[in-house]
């Protein structure tokens, strides 16, 4: 290729596919290069997606987007080794006409979304890695070579997009590769059944669905949850957990997924349905203090690549999406000012970032991974427990005095944690959720 680019777009997952379709819609040249054979053949989601931040990219895409179940209900389980408490909302206001979360498949959705892409006018080319972003003699990101040939690509600005592992931000020293605590690995089986099967054991109709986030002993003490969403015609079921911890405890994550699969709350779910596809993926999980440098001279970084992932309320793909698309617009703004792409003018992309809910959510839950990490074992395994053995005592009629029940439970949780582990663990979390 000769000619040179507006820009240039690494990735065509999320965040690199809202970047080239903002920046293509509006008139610039964009180049977008995926390693993969087509756009999601390499990418892992569980999938919800969030439809607000794709309206304000594609605002019809609920005419042909490949979706599979709108979601009308979300359970959150406690568990330990026999049981589960929940928490569940499901309400019917969530069957509206235009529904706020769907559950996808990658695989199919980024091809659609790289076809809305490429309707605005983007070159996209797959099959193709970038293996070097090029600088000049001052520092500056003026293009990238790819495996194709040795020649360099040129362009104004390039925008990083690859995901979680940033390994070329990080061999062109635009940042360091994520610390082991600061992503999780996460693992996903696609298990198959009927729809009546699905609807039923969901107690769903039409295109409802249900999503299923877990946390508790399934992690054995590990900073991670599991989860079960439900697909028109198959559930998908996974678990992730820190990479440091894995390290640590020796665990393996298809150990984990095993084992949570065979758990009595969710064997009955997947029972007799046929696995079709196994995955794994590195999730950004260190919050606000782990995102690097966003812009410089001639290039940004949006989605996983940024660590723009909100673990607390498991949102990537809405940041992804979000981050990509504010720095196309800051990049057509420069654009149209006939300014250079320099980092000062690209702190626009900052800016806009800051302003919006991305920055707001990550800040606001900024002590939050230090905190889960280091209480891990008290958070995701003791506690648990204890409310398990609580529940299980207060609904079991025997005999026995409502009141030396409730002493007996107040004695076990003081019993692990002493009260003043007990203040404190309560004092820390409200403080790190504010
Ligand atoms: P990616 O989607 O990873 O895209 C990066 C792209 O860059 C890929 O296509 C890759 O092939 C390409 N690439 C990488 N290097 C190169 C290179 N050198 N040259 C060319 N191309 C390259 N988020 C949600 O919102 N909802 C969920 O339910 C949810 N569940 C999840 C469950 C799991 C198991 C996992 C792993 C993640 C989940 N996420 C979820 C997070 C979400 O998947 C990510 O936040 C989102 O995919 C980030 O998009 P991205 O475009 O930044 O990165």
């Amino acid at each position: 290729i000769e000619e040179k680019f507006d820009a240039i777009v690494i990735g065509a997952g999320m965040a690199g596919n809202a970047a080239a379709h903002t920046m293509a819609s509006r008139g610039l040249k964009v180049l977008q290069l995926e390693r993969g054979e087509y756009p999601g053949s390499k990418n892992v989601q569980g999938a919800i997606l969030y439809s607000e931040m794709l309206e304000k990219i594609v605002p019809e895409f609920r005419e042909d987007a490949p979706l599979e179940r709108h979601l009308i209900e979300q359970r959150f389980w406690m568990m330990s080794e026999r049981s589960h408490t929940g928490m569940h909302h499901r309400s019917d206001d969530f069957n509206e006409e235009k529904p706020n979360r769907y559950t996808i498949i990658r695989s199919q959705f980024d091809r659609w979304f790289s076809k809305q892409v490429q309707a605005q006018g983007a070159l996209v080319i797959c099959e193709t890695t970038v293996t070097q972003l090029v600088s000049d003699a001052y520092g500056k990101v003026i293009g990238v070579r790819t495996d194709r040939d040795g020649d360099t690509i040129f362009a104004d600005v390039v925008v990083l997009a690859e995901g979680v592992s940033g390994l070329l931000g990080a061999r062109a020293g635009l940042r360091q590769t994520p610390k082991p605590d600061h992503v999780a690995l996460a693992v996903k089986e696609m298990h198959f059944l009927p729809q009546e099967t699905i609807e039923a054991r969901f107690n769903l109709k039409g295109d409802e669905g249900v999503v299923i986030e877990a946390v508790g002993s399934i992690s054995n003490g590990m900073t991670g949850m599991g989860f079960i969403y439900t697909n028109k015609e198959c559930l998908s079921i996974g678990i992730g957990c820190l990479v440091s911890d894995f390290a640590e405890k020796g665990e393996t994550p298809y150990g984990l997924l095993e084992a949570f699969k065979r758990h009595p709350s969710v064997a009955p779910l997947i029972q007799g349905s046929e696995v079709k596809e196994y995955a794994a993926h590195l999730i950004p999980e260190g919050g606000y203090k782990a995102i690097p440098e966003l812009f410089g001279d001639g290039w940004v970084v949006v989605g996983d690549a940024a660590q723009l992932n909100n673990a607390i309320h498991r949102e990537g793909s809405n940041l992804a999406m979000t981050s990509g698309r504010l720095a196309g617009e800051a990049i057509f703004q420069v654009k149209s000012r006939r300014d250079p792409m320099t980092k000062q003018n690209l702190s626009l992309y900052k800016s806009l970032l800051d302003n919006s809910f991305v920055m707001k959510d990550l800040k606001k839950y900024k002590d939050m991974p230090a905190l889960l990490h280091t209480n891990s074992k008290n958070f995701f395994l003791t506690y648990p427990q204890l409310v398990s053995k609580a529940m299980d005592s207060f609904l079991r009629v025997d005999g026995s005095p409502k009141v030396e029940k409730e002493n007996a439970s107040i004695r076990a949780f003081v019993k692990q944690r002493t009260l003043r582990g007990l203040f404190g663990d309560a004092f820390r979390l409200a403080r790190a959720w504010r």
